[in-house]
């Protein structure tokens, strides 16, 4: 529980990066990927295409990342 080295933190981003892939697999099998988790609104291509481990709708995920335009 000491200080971690910079590459084995990055090992470890990627896992978690891995479980979000895993689980959109999983929901693409399910035949429920590309829909919002949050309200079950269909995902627009664009944002997938962007995104494709997106889960939340823009109207259902947090306004943390809203840029320009909304
Ligand atoms: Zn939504």
């Amino acid at each position: 529980m000491s200080a971690e080295s910079a590459p084995t933190a990055g090992l470890r981003a990627l896992g978690s990066r891995l479980d979000e892939v895993e689980e959109a697999l999983a929901r693409l099998e399910e035949g429920s990927y590309g829909r919002c988790v949050g309200c079950g609104a269909e995902l627009p291509a664009e944002l997938l295409s962007k995104e494709p481990l997106a889960r939340l709708c823009q109207g259902c995920r947090p306004p943390l990342e809203a840029g320009g335009d909304g």
